[in-house]
């Protein structure tokens, strides 16, 4: 079976900018999902995932927690001096 072209105005390939992917391989996880894609212009093949936005959310506040603790660890470096 040969792979679907898809067009996404929002997904380009990063090689070379087409729109055009071909998803070779999708599997879901707890996050969200995970597609293989190939460039149906260069034939690169890179990979995207979809997270749900409740996840995402989880994530960004997660991630910006981590920020908060590494600013603290430099200002009390710089106290210590
Ligand atoms: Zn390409």
């Amino acid at each position: 079976m040969k792979a679907k072209d898809y067009t996404n105005e929002n997904l380009k390939c990063p090689k070379c900018e087409n729109y055009i992917t071909q998803v070779l391989d999708s599997r879901s996880n707890a996050l969200g999902r995970k597609r293989r894609r190939a460039c149906s212009e260069c034939q690169y093949r890179f990979s995207t995932i979809e997270i749900m936005q409740d996840n995402l959310d989880e994530i960004m506040k997660e991630l910006s927690a981590l920020k908060r603790i590494k600013e603290l660890v430099i200002e009390i470096q710089n106290i210590k001096g």
